[in-house]
């Protein structure tokens, strides 16, 4: 019997086991392959903030997510001697027509109003020009552009390793690599592994990233519509001589990702269907054209690593998180679709913090487990 069996070692499993570790709760965690498998081993590692209009409890779920990752990183960084490549290095978004920049006007505004914690304000910058010259090109940017200061980025395979090592380390803690769920009885509270091995627990939270969705269908028989779907998504990795402190260039879903050494990330393609979930194709080619258009600087950028994964959207589209309605036993860690990275380790503190009852982090609504269910069974 083990107290909480986490299913999957992405960035949600592993965020978990780190929170489970510090409440001192006796955990197992399951990967079907090796630590980082899904689409948490990637290479983009975007932190993007939501648009600082229309504020509601989503966004401010984010903000505080955001702001609160930076001090986190930091402290596993000292504990470990590792590096996450973290930098809130903040974001540039070229303004290619003059109505985007009145629009823009007004987000600066917004920004002065929401984007403020206790001791930190973050800003949204209109400016004539980018800070540095290229970076990006002035063709895309005839109207200026926006820079704002609360955008950043990790290295997501250095982040994994450093959760790792944290679990390495931890005496209630135990990392079962190479073997998966086959089924889950939350209510016996018993998972099949493969191979017939039973595993019985108090708790289980569910971060099979996309394969989650398929387990949480099985509960309900399969005869509702499906939990959550797959999203196929293509980035490349680049060796560029771009300095690592300059900020990600984003523009109409083109995220240019400054790293440490010397390297720039390139993504992504968002795919509905695929034939192939794991190869890459003409469409990466035609994103790394676009790249090159907006900062002409990468034309000649050895391209490093080309890489697909399949992000988890769930059926409401946003983070599928908590106890699940009719099983409480369960809690979901899934859905997070594009925004995960920033989102994890603020949901696990909630996910962990629910199971050992001291629950001070408030969930959006449209998060919550219950919510997808209900969409899912038509309720
Ligand atoms: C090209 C691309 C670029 C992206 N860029 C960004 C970005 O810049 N910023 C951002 O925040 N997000 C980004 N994302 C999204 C992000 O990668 C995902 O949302 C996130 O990795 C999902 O994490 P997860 O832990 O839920 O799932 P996963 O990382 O997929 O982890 C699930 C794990 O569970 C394991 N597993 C599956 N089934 C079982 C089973 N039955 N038993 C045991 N283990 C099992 C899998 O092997 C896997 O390791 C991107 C995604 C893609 C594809």
């Amino acid at each position: 019997m083990t107290d909480l069996l986490i299913v999957g070692g992405g960035i949600m499993g592993l965020w978990a086991a780190v929170m489970a570790q510090r409440a001192g709760i006796e955990t197992t965690l399951v990967e079907r392959a090796a630590i980082g498998a899904g689409a948490s081993g990637g290479i983009l590692g975007a932190l993007m903030p939501h648009m600082p209009d229309n504020w509601n409890e989503k966004k401010q779920f984010q903000f505080d997510a955001l702001v609160s990752l930076e001090a986190e990183i930091a402290m596993l960084e000292a504990e470990t001697g590792l590096s996450a490549g973290y930098r809130r290095s903040g974001r540039i978004i070229p303004l290619s027509k003059p109505h985007l920049r009145g629009i823009a006007l007004k987000h600066q505004q917004e920004a002065l109003e929401n984007w403020t914690s206790a001791d930190r304000s973050f800003f949204w910058h209109v400016r004539e020009a980018p800070q540095y010259a290229g970076w990006p090109d002035h063709a895309a940017a005839e109207s200026g552009v926006v820079f704002d200061t609360l955008a950043a980025r990790l290295a997501p395979r250095s982040l994994l390793d450093m959760l790792v090592s944290v679990l390495r380390n931890a005496p209630r803690t135990h990392v079962r690599e190479g073997t998966h769920v086959l089924r889950l009885d939350p209510l016996a509270g018993k998972a099949e592994l493969a191979g017939g091995e039973m595993i019985a627990f108090k708790t289980c939270i569910l971060a099979a990233g996309v394969q989650s969705f398929p387990l949480i269908d099985a509960l309900h028989g399969g005869a509702f519509k499906a939990s959550g779907t797959a999203v196929k998504g293509q980035a490349a990795l680049l060796k560029a001589d771009v300095d690592p402190s300059w900020p990600v260039i984003f523009s109409d879903g083109l995220y240019i990702v400054p790293h440490e050494n010397g390297c720039v990330a390139v993504g992504s393609t968002s795919e509905n269907s695929f034939e192939d979930p794991l190869t890459c194709d003409a469409r990466l080619d035609h994103l790394i054209q676009r790249a090159v258009e907006v900062a002409p600087m990468l034309r000649e950028a050895k391209i490093l690593e080309r890489w697909a994964g399949l992000r988890p959207k769930a059926i409401g589209r946003e983070p599928m998180i908590g106890r699940h309605p009719d099983f409480p036993h369960l809690m979901t860690m899934t859905g997070g679709f594009k925004v995960s990275f920033g989102l994890a380790q603020r949901i696990a503190a909630f996910v962990v913090s629910e199971i050992t009852g001291d629950n001070r982090i408030d969930l959006p609504g449209s998060f919550r487990c219950e919510s997808h269910i209900a969409l899912m069974l038509g309720t």
